[in-house]
């Protein structure tokens, strides 16, 4: 078989074989060159002959009614109307051609709700709809809550949002570690202080998020090291590396001190200060050069090579309790990358981010 090119037709933009070209030599296919415009039987708009026999918008028209009435077959009558009225609100606000190819990610989340409907023989209420799905705290599907709100189904409520928001993310949080390590026991440990606190209503839900998020950051840094419990060590480290964490960290290395009786005084940690390399420029540039040359080779771990471009390049020591990774690079908004230590931005030139992704 002859190898038959297929390009995107200038004129109805589907991808088949050329059968000619226009003056500015664009590819038409066989039926837009032979008749180039249609008259949509539905609108009766003038359209790309190539599409077929309506217009793309009737098209889309027919094929979005066609779904709501498919995907409306499956709920009860508890929801489907509401379904079927959203669907066209949807494709009102949104347009015929968004609403047909996103309806199935809204379908999904009506299902939970019917699903909840029916077995509560009644419309949830929204603490109901936050209680019960998990998903319903998420953003895909504000859409739907502000059009039910519209409608009178339930009673958006910002405070409800956020705190079952914060709620589902500590869940979420607290399986960062696998059960029955030590790791877990301490997090678990730390999250049933912070909840006591909250029935004395000495904290929030969301406080106590902000409080996970470094305890748990900190636990995974320990991991670095041969004794992975916490250290006075893994803490200073931690703390050249994530420097304004100092505070926020405070409450978990003085429960840490009460609780496993590890000797950690985040106030006896001294600030931590920028040095000089303790080796030459030129031993730090020969190790830069074994480091490029050598992509594939793993015995160049990444703390390792940011030590290495740290020194080089800026003229930092980055002690051997810091562990650098590529996690901890960022991106200013003009596409530069930088990280930060001690509290101060260094540029990492792209080809190193570039080098260590696609190693
Ligand atoms: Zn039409
Ligand atoms: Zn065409």
């Amino acid at each position: 078989m002859p190898n038959v090119k297929i390009e995107l037709c200038s004129n109805c933009h589907y991808r088949k074989k050329p059968f000619s070209y226009t003056l500015a030599r664009q590819p038409l296919c066989r039926i837009c060159s032979l008749e180039y415009e249609r008259v949509c039987k539905i609108c009766h708009k003038k359209f790309p002959a190539g599409f077929g026999r309506i217009c793309p918008n009737c098209h889309y028209e027919k094929t979005f009614k066609h779904r709501v009435g498919l995907y409306s077959l499956s709920y009860s009558h508890w929801v489907k109307q509401y379904f079927i009225n959203f669907s066209y609100w949807l494709k009102k606000r949104r347009g015929a051609l968004y609403a047909t190819m996103y309806l199935h990610k809204y379908q999904t989340y009506f299902s939970e709700i019917d699903a909840l409907a029916q077995k509560i023989q009644a419309l949830p209420t929204y603490e109901q709809l936050l209680n019960t799905i998990s998903d319903a705290t998420h953003k895909k599907n504000y859409l739907i809550h502000l059009y039910l709100d519209e409608v009178g189904f339930l009673k958006l409520d910002k405070h409800l949002t956020d705190k079952y928001a914060n709620y589902y993310l500590i869940q979420k949080y607290l399986k960062s570690f696998e059960e029955n390590t030590l790791e877990y026991k301490i997090l678990h440990g730390y999250y049933h202080f912070l909840v006591l606190r909250l029935k004395e209503n000495k904290t929030t839900l969301r406080s106590i998020r902000f409080a996970l998020t470094p305890a748990i950051k900190f636990l995974q840094y320990c991991q670095n090291f041969k004794d992975t419990t916490p250290t006075a060590n893994a803490l200073e480290g931690y703390l050249f590396l994530y420097y304004g964490q100092r505070a926020s960290l405070t409450g978990f290395i003085n429960f840490l001190s009460k609780n496993y009786k590890y000797n950690l005084d985040i106030k006896s940690i001294p600030k931590a200060v920028l040095k000089r390399p303790r080796v030459s420029h030129q031993i730090l540039k020969g190790r830069l050069i074994k480091v490029m040359q050598n992509p594939h080779d793993k015995h160049f771990k990444e703390p390792y090579i940011f030590r290495t471009i740290i020194g080089y390049l800026h003229w930092v020591y980055v002690p051997q309790n810091v562990f650098i990774s590529l996690k901890n690079v960022h991106k200013y908004k003009n596409g530069k990358y930088y990280l930060s230590l001690c509290g101060q931005a260094f540029y990492i030139p792209d080809k190193v981010v570039e080098y260590l992704t696609n190693r």
